[in-house]
């Protein structure tokens, strides 16, 4: 950390002379959150936390620990659990969906006449498009916890096997360490209250119908679409809608279905 102190003093000190205000927010991959004292990152930019800078833990890094407690990512159910992670953790705009959708059914009538929303989102749609034309939310800290807890505990147990009874888990016990320390960043991972996340680059036309074009300032860009890429790797997704999101809820419904989906 000492020699990294010159680097954030300089920076900050950049942000001065030129007049900027400290930023609003800062993902990091560690140092995001301690039960006790400062975290090395707010000890190292003191004068932005000051300033009501807010730290948060990048979602992938965090998605990513958990590995330490799997066998090998090789293992038919890995894709699984990581999209159960995902999914705990965010959710779609419905209204955004909805549109995009709306513009891929313009391009062909016929095409998708027969096809519902979700299956012409999850087969027509590519996720480059989606990150651009559809915001993403998180589910607030209690539902990730949920969610993520019911996977665990799920693919634990039979479910969590491959034909050869191979469990997905080092063991039970690696997992629930790995769970039981990753449990106190439930909070940093999710957006910040009332930060918006997202800007209106500009808008965009497609197939005839108005899109927003959407630029992220979440830190986890290297996510935005990876669990897009996941439902094409498992059979059987399901997507279910709420009121106000479109929440690729397949993960959850997944592993209360998984020895359906999984024949
Ligand atoms: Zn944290």
């Amino acid at each position: 950390m000492e020699k990294l102190s010159p680097m954030a003093q300089g920076l900050m000190n950049r942000y001065q002379r030129a007049g900027e205000p400290a930023p609003d927010l800062m993902y990091v991959d560690r140092g995001c959150c301690r039960q006790h004292g400062a975290t090395s990152v707010q000890i190292l930019f003191n004068r932005w936390v000051d300033a009501g800078m807010v730290i948060r833990l990048d979602a992938w890094h965090w998605m990513h620990r958990f590995d330490a407690a799997v066998r090998t990512d090789s293992h038919p159910k890995y894709a699984l659990f990581k999209s159960a992670l995902s999914g705990a953790l965010f959710a779609y705009n419905r209204a955004d969906i909805e549109l995009l959708v709306k513009s891929e059914r313009a391009a062909s009538l016929n095409k998708y006449r027969e096809l519902q929303d979700d299956e012409v989102l999850r087969h027509y749609i590519s996720k480059s498009i989606l990150k651009h034309h559809v915001r993403r939310v998180t589910l607030g800290a209690q539902e990730t916890f949920r969610v993520v807890d019911n996977a665990i505990q799920q693919l634990k147990g039979p479910d969590g096997l491959d034909d050869n009874g191979i469990s997905l888990f080092k063991s039970a016990e690696a997992i629930d360490e790995v769970w039981a320390a990753q449990q106190k960043h439930l909070e940093c991972i999710q957006d910040p209250p009332g930060m918006p996340m997202y800007t209106v680059v500009r808008q965009s036309t497609r197939n005839g119908i108005h899109l927003p074009f959407y630029s992220c300032i979440r830190g986890n860009n290297s996510l935005e679409g990876f669990h897009l890429h996941l439902p094409r790797m498992i059979p059987g997704m399901l997507i279910s809608r709420t009121n106000d999101l479109y929440c690729f809820e397949w993960c959850r419904k997944l592993i209360n279905r998984m020895t359906i989906v999984y024949i």
